[in-house]
């Protein structure tokens, strides 16, 4: 098998044996060699933001210095989640390999179907989403956006 999902699944075993979350690892990737590896650790670090997917691109990006690492690419041992797959995106790592569906994931009861219902514009009554105060808020664009020192994207 591919040696860094193997490595992936063994990140999701380390989860399971210390009950630090869900079954799933993630292993980053760069030029052949491992430059993160991480699991699920919702439980043990109550953050629900906790995947084994951001948790490794924390420590990818950390391990780099740099907060897009398109250089990369991330082993996973499930399908991402629309949170991850954000993250993904947002540090343009461009391939993602996954082992597990997440209809896998929905098998033994880790359900995302309710993100992508939202994502969809499904009126589910799952999230109350409410515009306030735009003009107030839009004056720190503004202040960023005039700033010569705010960082680049
Ligand atoms: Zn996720």
């Amino acid at each position: 098998m591919n040696e860094f999902m193997k490595l992936a699944i063994d990140e999701a075993r380390k989860g399971v044996a210390g009950g630090h979350g869900g079954p799933f690892g993630a292993v980053i990737v760069k030029d052949g060699e491992v430059i993160a590896s991480a699991h699920n650790m919702v439980l043990v670090n109550n953050d629900p933001s906790a995947h084994a997917e951001v948790q490794a691109i924390r420590k990818a990006c950390e391990k780099l210095g740099k907060p897009m690492i398109p250089e990369c690419e991330i082993y996973t041992s499930c399908e991402p989640c629309p949170m991850c797959l954000s993250a993904i995106l947002w540090a343009r790592i461009p391939t993602v390999y996954y082992g597990c569906t997440k209809e896998d994931a929905e098998n033994i009861g880790f359900m995302d179907a309710f993100i992508y219902d939202v994502l969809e514009g499904k009126n589910t009554g799952t999230l109350k989403k409410i515009r306030l105060d735009r003009d107030d808020c839009l004056s720190v664009m503004d202040e960023w956006e005039h700033n010569e020192n705010h960082g680049t994207y």
